[in-house]
């Protein structure tokens, strides 16, 4: 499953959108800080290489809609940090972006899709299939129909590229289905000249998922649809070997980009 010797590599730019100030901790790691609130950021990523530039998650809308139809939720998302702001940052413009990725179509990671006509997003398909129809524990999260809403993705339902399972989309880049979180959530596998890096989507949402409390080696997220193919995914990136970057972690942002130079 690991890339071929000389496949092409990619330096990855975590991209800051905005954070949730004091997000419910045992929703983040299931089981643990019941009442417990933590600062969590919302974070997407540019990928260069390979004569490519690469968007992985276009993160939430904008602060006064997005605090309108999630009133539940503290956030904090300021104009300076959208997805277009946070290219404009690295020099670069929606159109100078190749194609774009959804790891799944929760909306914090998939608004802003309209700034970026005519450019293709993948995604799964079975993600496009349970976010039009989410239980409705999650008809929010998806901003569903059923919920009143309409979710963001659809102003981009023409230039969805839906895949069913694991592909490779390009030279040194491989997306993985990782069910649990989500029915079709899927990780992005980037080749770096320092070995494999998996953007891992809401499947690893922060760095303590990952590493686990002692008892459990990794720890769930509450916010799931199925345990035992989380459990599933949690071993599929296992057998990668792969350095991991979360979605919702600081430590991410602790570094511009990856792999880390001199390290
Ligand atoms: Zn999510």
């Amino acid at each position: 499953m690991s890339f071929k010797k000389d496949s092409a590599t990619y330096t990855i730019t975590p991209m800051y959108y905005g954070r949730f100030p004091s997000y419910e901790k045992s929703t983040l790691q299931m089981m643990t800080g019941q009442g417990v609130k933590v600062d969590s950021p919302s974070i997407g990523f540019l990928l260069k290489g390979n004569n490519r530039n690469i968007v992985v998650d276009t993160g939430p809308g904008p602060q006064e809609e997005m605090g309108r139809l999630h009133p539940t939720l503290e956030i904090d998302f300021p104009k300076e940090a959208n997805v277009v702001a946070a290219l404009a940052a690295e020099g670069l413009q929606p159109q100078d972006i190749d194609y774009l990725i959804f790891t799944h179509l929760h909306w914090d990671h998939c608004w802003n899709g309209e700034k970026f006509p005519g450019k293709t997003f993948y995604v799964q398909k079975s993600e496009v299939i349970y976010a039009l129809d989410p239980l409705e524990l999650h008809a929010n999260v998806y901003e569903a129909p059923k919920a009143g809403m309409t979710p963001a993705w659809l102003r981009v339902v023409q230039q969805l590229k839906m895949i069913d399972g694991d592909v490779d989309i390009d030279d040194g880049l491989r997306l993985l289905l990782t069910p649990g979180h989500t029915p079709g959530g899927q990780c992005v596998l980037v080749n770096t000249t320092d070995g494999p890096c998996l953007l891992a989507g809401d499947t690893v949402m922060q760095y303590e998922n990952w590493e686990g409390n002692g008892t459990q080696k990794h720890l769930f997220s509450a916010a799931h649809v199925n345990l035992l193919d989380f459990d599933a995914s949690l071993k599929k990136i296992e057998a990668l070997n792969a350095f991991i970057l979360p979605s919702h972690d600081y430590k991410v942002l602790e570094n511009k980009t990856y792999p880390v130079k001199g390290k």
